[in-house]
């Protein structure tokens, strides 16, 4: 179902302002975690006064360690739907499990599913039995072949709002905390009609690394970015290495824009 030869024309997603396929581009930027109303409304004002239509934050966190910060749950989704309501920014938020469907559902614009549970194929169902966006992330040690049966799950179900999340995989090297590939952008589009989104933050988990590789994936015709953005990266509760700062994040937005014009 997600070939192009059973849809040969893009698919789009839209979700209030947030565009994502065909020939837009949508940035959806904000927290790792969703961690205070301040934190959280402050960071969804930046990120759409720089451009973002859409708005990520985490509030059922999957983390490494059991000991490290959860997520603030159903406070944190919450928070992000009074957020939504300041700002118009359309809410991506993580789903851990099908037992969370239905409360997400009552929050989020856009259903995100994490690299861990790309191969949770009852909560692919699950979401897919939704009528919402799913963001699905490629696993980090899944090829291209089992991504693309993943988003079959979601589809199969009936829901054909399936974006593709690149946010890098595990290799050998050391220096980026996943590898980065980028030439998953033109060769999905060669196979599937689905639109594709880059994570560059998860994908090199160094800020720094982070505006190029946003630059890099504009030039390869990716349509969208997910990024993580925080008023004070150094105190973030999650991922505050890969965090840009909002000025950073505005910055990069500059120079997307230009990448997008010129290709
Ligand atoms: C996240 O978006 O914060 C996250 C946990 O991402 P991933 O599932 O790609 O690791
Ligand atoms: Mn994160």
């Amino acid at each position: 179902v997600a070939s192009k030869e059973t849809k040969p024309e893009p698919t789009v997603v839209k979700i209030r302002d947030l565009t994502i396929g065909g020939s837009h581009v949508g940035v959806i930027a904000g927290p790792c975690s969703v961690e205070s109303e301040e934190q959280i409304l402050q960071v969804a004002h930046q990120v759409k006064a720089a451009g973002a239509t859409g708005l990520r934050g985490g509030a059922f966190k999957p983390r490494t360690s059991p000991y490290s910060f959860q997520g603030m749950k159903e406070e944190g989704l919450k928070l992000l739907a009074l957020a939504r309501e300041e700002t118009g920014l359309a809410v991506v938020t993580e789903v851990m499990t099908p037992h969370h469907v239905d409360l997400l559902c009552q929050y989020a614009d856009v259903l995100q599913i994490g690299a861990r549970n790309m191969q949770n194929y009852h909560l692919l169902q699950a979401v897919g039995e939704t009528r919402l966006p799913v963001l699905l992330k490629r696993g980090p040690a899944a090829s291209i072949e089992e991504f693309l049966l993943a988003a079959e799950y979601i589809l199969d179900q009936g829901n054909q709002q399936v974006i593709l999340c690149e946010r890098g995989i595990r290799t050998f090297e050391t220096h980026t905390r996943f590898t980065l590939p980028l030439a998953t952008v033109p060769y999905l589009h060669e196979r599937t009609h689905l639109p594709v989104v880059i994570d560059p933050s998860h994908g090199t988990g160094v800020a720094s690394l982070v505006p190029p590789m946003c630059a890099a994936a504009i030039a390869a015709g990716c349509d969208g970015l997910i990024l993580e953005v925080h008023p004070d990266p150094s105190r973030a509760m999650s991922d505050g290495a890969q965090s840009l700062t909002p000025e950073v994040f505005a910055q990069t937005m500059e120079t997307c824009r230009k990448v997008a014009a010129a290709v």
